[in-house]
């Protein structure tokens, strides 16, 4: 590791024995032995090593290491694939609300109402914009919303005698999550290249399916950011072949209100609340990756659903078809809260208008950037576009060290060597809620950085300079992160 202040010490040893933070108050009720309430086998002989702070020390720790963060909260994060958008407050709020953030999983029906109603209002709202019937909420991520989809192709297919259908057809631009669920519910992976326009090569696609065909995955606008104009023959295809048709609509911030899955043939479809949705997921989680159905598969959706019935809302676990459970109870409800309160602030027109503003930011930004830069598919994009370093990498600057020198500038990098079809890959997505001035500060900057690399190539390679910590081995950092205190050896 290097950087200016790199200091481990600085950053985390800190505090004294016999420090101390609190103030307990007096103990106001008679105080049993210690063994009379734990039993012996599990007292502990020693104090446990923990840090000894005081509160200034505790605020200040954790003070400076959210300053030492990127986050959206504090500047622009233009990371393709994987929208980052300014999560409004408000949604934090409505989360908070005690009514909300305070039941419990296990309140019967009556006693929860406006939360199911929740739910049942969301499912609803979710399942018009995919252009589909039912969902389930329980996923907990895009990732986990595959592999319910995909138990859904299953469990469709074996109800239909069809059960040896043992093949899902993917893009070679498609998500890594498509292929691993795929993998990861037994199925055997196809995998379709690329046309020249960046979209899926039509001809391969009606080369491959077949009667083991059991569905296509397929994620448009894809990850290059591109709308696939056969879309509509590309789904009639596998389901001629009697497929099933999964929309990955984790990035969903293109077609809000503007276009519909299941107006393009699409059977599932998961969104990622998390992404679209306005939770904000730097860190992993929490998430939910809700799926919605065509009424055909709604019988096989994960128990419960909610339903309204005479006497309000409730909870239907008798789903003899369903493929089970997924998330305990009903997913995480503080996320579905959050996606509510979103969809309900903007309302149909306004959903329209995020997507309206992501596709003319990424259109904007694409062509400031595209005379410095190689622009593998030179079209229209949607929400995102995927820049190509081969040119600096003739420099000996690779697209790394381009992502490393943004952060220089404070920015944070976008998604990286993602597509794996394109060379040295850097996949923008500004989102809709950047101003101008932002969208023309990064343009400048990628294209200080661009001439930096033609006249002086070492700054770009050694970057980063100017952040806490310098350059790290990536495949360390991830695998063994050192992110906890530990006590001093003794
Ligand atoms: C982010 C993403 C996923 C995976 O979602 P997770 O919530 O991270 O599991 C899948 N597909 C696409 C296109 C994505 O952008």
């Amino acid at each position: 590791m290097t950087g200016p202040v790199a200091e481990r010490k600085l950053l985390f040893e800190q505090g004294a024995p016999g420090r101390v933070g609190y103030l307990p108050p007096e103990c106001d009720v008679p105080e049993l032995p210690i063994d009379e309430l734990i039993p012996e086998h599990a007292l502990r002989e020693e104090q446990p090593p923990l840090p000894e702070l005081s509160e200034l020390e505790v605020v200040r720790h954790f003070t400076r290491l959210s300053r030492i963060n990127h986050a959206i909260d504090v500047g622009f994060y233009p990371l393709g694939s994987c929208t980052m958008k300014y999560n409004p407050k408000m949604n934090e709020a409505a989360a908070g609300m005690a009514g909300f953030a305070r039941i419990h999983p296990y309140q019967p029906d009556e006693t929860v109402q406006g939360a199911l109603e929740l739910m049942y209002e969301l499912e609803k709202a979710l399942c018009e914009i995919a252009g589909l019937d039912r969902a389930s909420l329980q996923p907990a991520a895009g990732a986990q919303g595959e592999l319910t989809g995909l138990m859904i192709i299953r469990a469709y297919h074996e109800s239909r005698g069809e059960g040896h259908r043992n093949e899902i057809i993917c893009p070679d631009s498609a998500h890594g999550t498509n292929p691993a669920s795929a993998a990861m519910c037994g199925y055997k992976l196809i995998q379709v290249p690329s046309d020249a326009r960046g979209g899926m090569d039509v001809e391969a696609l009606r080369a491959v399916v077949g009667p083991n065909t059991a569905g296509l995955m397929l994620t448009n606008p894809n990850t290059l950011g591109l709308f696939d104009e056969n879309i509509a023959e590309i789904t009639e295809i596998v389901r001629t072949a009697g497929g099933l048709l999964y929309y990955d609509g984790a990035n969903a911030n293109a077609i809000l209100g503007i276009s519909r899955p299941g107006d393009m043939g699409f059977d599932i479809v998961h969104f990622n609340l998390h992404k679209t949705f306005s939770t904000p997921h730097g860190g992993g989680g929490p998430g939910a990756g809700p799926v919605c159905v065509r009424k055909e598969l709604a019988p096989f959706l994960p128990a419960p659903t909610v339903e309204r019935g005479e006497n309000g809302f409730y909870l239907d676990y008798d789903r003899p078809q369903a493929v089970g459970r997924l998330h305990a109870f009903y997913g995480n409800f503080g996320v579905l809260v959050r996606a509510y309160a979103y969809i309900r602030h903007l309302g149909a027109e306004g959903l329209r208008r995020v997507s309206e503003h992501a596709v003319l930011h990424a259109n904007y930004l694409m062509h400031l950037l595209k005379p410095y830069y190689d622009l593998p598919y030179d079209r229209h994009c949607k929400h995102e576009f995927v820049l190509s370093g081969a040119r600096q990498k003739r420099l000996g600057v690779r697209t790394l060290d381009i992502a490393k020198r943004l952060l220089d500038y404070g920015i944070h990098a976008p998604t990286v060597y993602f597509p794996l079809i394109v060379d040295e890959a850097i996949m923008i997505e500004p989102t809709e809620t950047e101003p101008k001035a932002v969208l023309d500060e990064f343009a400048r900057v990628m294209i200080e950085i661009a001439r930096e690399a033609e006249e002086n190539p070492e700054v770009v390679q050694g970057a980063p300079h100017r952040t806490v910590v310098g350059r790290l081995d990536e495949a360390r950092a991830a695998r063994e992160p050192d992110v906890c205190w530990r006590p001093p050896e003794t």
